[in-house]
């Protein structure tokens, strides 16, 4: 389709907004050609100006709200323009959780061509703030000390935040008082054009269910002046603090960590447990940042799966062994697999830490450790893949293709490739039973799904 010959840049149109984009912009057409708006929601009228018009699709800015939604709130932050961390505090929880419904069914319809899946309405929160576990923030500098908090949309420029209200408010505390102390101690911040200064990033993460919490100075330098006092305040003003680690990336780079990671002060792990596992988890490794909705995430998986106790069950994909020893509690034996050689050593440790010795964990690609597995004589009677965005990939489909475990439980973040895969499992001789798609990351427009297909019999 070509721009629309009547549609002019910086003009104005009063348009009807029909849906909601993956990244939460609404969508209106003018004769049949699509604008992009951010900060409307279906269902209003608005009067928007034209900003940028491409080949078969452009954008409006929001000038006017003529009719709102029903699920128009105000958005509770005062800083929610500015940040762009979220998407939709525009729009009721509720007006949320059905708009992730609509996505996922439509992912499914689109891409997978599933059109009779069940899709069972998002599983959302009933408190939907506060939930983040890690906060890391861009340190800057103003007059009379360090800021830190976010980029301003499309900017380098740091605004300083006190608090984020998706963010668990003790991790708020800990930030404003590390920015305080290290302030205090003259630590200059990094500064991306001059590549001087030392402090680039704080990390701040917690333990929800042991209140322990990890601070991480990510600097350029090594050396961070007056280190020992530095520590000392932190230690004397926090006591829940168990653990400070130094990471240090001496790179022009907005990749944030770099590849040393020192304990500076007190323990390398701090603790949290999802339901009675107990997790050590390491300034690098991943953890869900909702541990709230992790449990709800990983109590599906292990119902999907369906495990009586006699199962062998592989997790691909299994990070720091979060689902595995979830599964573990009810299999006969658990194989995970992992391409992070620290987030295997990690996944050892936390089965130790559990007492579980039915699970075996190995280092590599899913995509050739499981087909090796494979030819070693493992049968698994369920295979659980929680892969990143892009989804599985294609050979390690065929490769459960032809191992044909009973069941597959797919857990997943991105609605699209979920229906991708689906479709080559679903052309292979498996059936999607249902999704559940879960609400991990309110406010966003992220949204966390699990799957479960079965083989169907031949
Ligand atoms: N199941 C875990 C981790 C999920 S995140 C949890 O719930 O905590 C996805 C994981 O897949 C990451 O740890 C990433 O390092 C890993 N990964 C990415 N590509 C991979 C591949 N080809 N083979 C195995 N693991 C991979």
């Amino acid at each position: 389709m070509n721009k629309h010959p009547d549609i002019r840049k910086n003009e104005y149109y009063d348009v009807y907004v029909e849906d909601l984009t993956h990244d939460g912009k609404g969508v209106a057409k003018i004769d049949g050609y699509p604008l992009f708006i951010a900060g409307v929601l279906p269902g209003e009228k608005a009067k928007i100006q034209a900003t940028k018009l491409n080949k078969g699709y452009g954008f409006g800015r929001l000038v006017e709200l003529q009719e709102k939604s029903e699920f128009r709130v105000a958005p509770a932050c005062p800083i929610y323009e500015e940040c762009g961390g979220c998407q939709l505090q525009h729009m009721k929880y509720q007006g949320q959780l059905l708009a992730k419904e609509k996505q996922v069914r439509e992912a499914m319809q689109r891409i997978g061509k599933l059109d009779s899946v069940p899709v069972h309405p998002v599983l959302g929160m009933d408190d939907p703030w506060r939930y983040r576990n890690k906060a890391q923030v861009p340190i800057g500098e103003r007059e009379g000390g360090l800021v830190g908090g976010f980029y301003k949309q499309r900017t380098h420029d740091i605004i300083d935040m006190e608090a984020c209200l998706i963010q668990q408010e003790e991790n708020d505390v800990v930030l404003q008082k590390i920015k305080a102390i290290c302030s205090q101690f003259g630590l200059r911040a990094y500064n991306e054009k001059t590549h001087k200064g030392t402090l680039r990033h704080i990390m701040v993460r917690s333990g929800k269910a042991t209140g322990d919490i990890m601070v991480v100075l990510i600097t350029r330098t090594s050396d961070i002046p007056n280190r020992k006092k530095l520590v000392e305040a932190i230690v004397d003003a926090l006591p829940e603090v168990k653990s400070i680690v130094q990471n240090i990336n001496p790179k022009r780079t907005n990749v944030i960590f770099g590849e040393q990671t020192n304990v500076i002060w007190g323990d390398e792990f701090i603790y949290d447990y999802i339901g009675h596992i107990k997790f050590a988890i390491s300034a690098r490794s991943f953890y869900q940042v909702n541990p709230a909705q992790t449990k709800v995430l990983y109590e599906k998986a292990l119902e999907y799966a369906q495990l009586t106790g006699k199962e062998t069950v592989i997790d691909a994909y299994c990070g720091i062994g979060t689902i595995s020893l979830f599964l573990a509690q009810k299999a006969k034996k658990v194989y995970g697999v992992e391409i992070v050689p620290e987030a295997i050593e990690d996944a050892k440790r936390n089965a130790e830490l559990n007492g579980i010795s039915n699970v075996k964990f190995a280092v590599g690609e899913a995509e050739r450790v499981i087909p090796k597995w494979y030819e070693e004589g493992v049968r698994a009677d369920t295979l659980v893949v929680d892969p990143p965005r892009k989804g599985c990939d294609e050979s390690l489909l065929r490769t459960i293709i032809d191992m044909k475990p009973e069941k597959v439980v797919y857990v997943s973040c991105n609605p699209a490739t979920l229906a991708r895969d689906l479709r080559i499992l679903t052309d292979g001789g498996y059936a999607t039973v249902q999704v559940q798609p879960v609400d991990m990351f309110p406010h966003t427009t992220h949204v966390e799904l699990v799957a479960l297909m079965s083989r169907v019999d031949e």
